[in-house]
């Protein structure tokens, strides 16, 4: 067994190894909790804590207002409607996202996916199926190895299944989606970099919420990840409490990028079951966007995307630039809050009325027409 694996056998899941650092802690109200929506915390991360109700606290440690929420749904992504094979969700017509395991090293208390993380398991045999359903659907180009974490799974079953994907030729390319050099750093070995090395163009999408979670450990790993030629993306949550604040979310999208992490989505709480205490106003996240907007680089400001509830995909929410559409050009707001104005014009030099009915329909749809 490697050393990750035994720090995840040593992952914390029943509460009374939470009072011995937290005596505030209430155990039966934990206890009902985890009957329902199970608690898995490796060390590693629970060593982050550094107070009760931190933001690395909130994350992980379960809270009995996950029993209260009387607004959110199992699935509200319509994930199960939208799977024609189990353990694959095929919403895009060019990618499908595949699950193959449903355990993670710790599972977090705003899961999307807490419906079925340490809950409903993850068939071997149903993971061969999909991979026959991705093989006979030449319009899947890229596929986004999910789940559950992928990289809980051990490096012999982690290759298996990109072996298995690689060969089939209409696909493209590869993504994994983990937390492990957030949660779990020391999963990131030098056996697992050489075998993700062999499936080029592979891609990882992380996940960091705060940056107390960007310590040595997990720059080392992003190192390593780095090195061996995957480029890094981050997919963070916006979380009452947590990350809800200009300056923490600063500070995470500027040190991810210097620990070669590309920021990419920065998610509105979906509306699932159990996480209603985590979910912050949309008008929060658009705020946020406009004051990071400008005021940092390009390079580390992810997009701020709503998960349509129904399966629709994933929508850009932008804050509002669009000012005023005139006969002759744009008014806009730049990211200091003072105008500029954008001439429409024509290859003869003229007005491209073209253009600016577009924009005119585009103001009716945002029911702005009477200004
Ligand atoms: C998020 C998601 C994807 C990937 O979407 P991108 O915008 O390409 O990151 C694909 N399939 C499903 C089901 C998803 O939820």
């Amino acid at each position: 067994m490697e050393k990750w694996q035994r720090e995840m056998q040593k992952s914390i899941r029943k509460p009374d190894e939470l009072i011995k650092k937290f005596h505030q802690i209430d155990l039966s109200s934990i206890n009902n909790v985890i009957s329902i929506f199970p608690m898995r915390i490796t060390p590693y991360y629970f060593s982050l804590i550094q107070d009760f109700n931190d933001p690395i606290f909130k994350q992980a440690v379960p809270d009995e207002k996950e029993l209260q929420d009387i607004v959110g749904i199992p699935d509200p992504l319509s994930e199960e409607e939208q799977s024609p094979v189990p353990c694959l969700v095929h919403r895009y017509p060019d990618r499908a996202l595949l699950m193959v395991t449903n355990i993670c090293a710790v599972f977090c208390r705003f899961c999307t996916r807490k419906r079925l993380i340490g809950r409903r398991a993850v068939r071997r045999e149903d993971v061969k199926r999909a991979i026959k359903y991705v093989s006979e659907n030449q319009q899947i180009r890229e596929i986004i190895i999910s789940g559950g974490d992928p990289l809980t799974l051990s490096d012999e079953i982690l290759e298996e299944i990109l072996l298995e994907l690689k060969k089939i030729n209409h696909l493209e390319v590869i993504r994994i989606g983990t937390r492990m050099p957030c949660t779990l750093p020391s999963r990131i070995t030098l056996n697992l970099c050489k075998i993700l090395k062999k499936y080029h163009p592979l891609y990882i999408n992380t996940h960091f919420n705060h940056p107390n979670e960007l310590t040595e450990e997990a720059k080392k790993a992003l190192e390593m990840l780095a090195d061996s030629g995957i480029p890094l993306g981050n997919q963070s949550v916006l979380l009452k409490g947590v990350n809800d604040d200009v300056k923490v979310l600063q500070e995470l999208f500027k040190k991810l990028l210097k620990f070669r992490v590309k920021p990419y989505y920065l998610y509105q709480a979906d509306l699932v079951e159990g996480t209603h205490h985590f979910r912050t106003p949309l008008g929060k996240g658009i705020e946020i966007m406009q004051r990071i907007q400008g005021n940092l680089s390009g390079m580390c400001i992810p997009k701020f995307v709503l998960d349509s509830p129904g399966g629709g995909g994933k929508i850009p929410l932008f804050p509002r630039y669009l000012q005023k559409v005139l006969p002759d050009g744009i008014l806009l707001k730049n990211y200091q809050g003072k105008n500029v104005f954008y001439p429409e014009i024509n290859e003869k030099g003229k007005m491209a009325s073209e253009n600016v009915q577009l924009a005119f329909d585009f103001e009716e749809i945002r029911g702005d027409k009477k200004n």
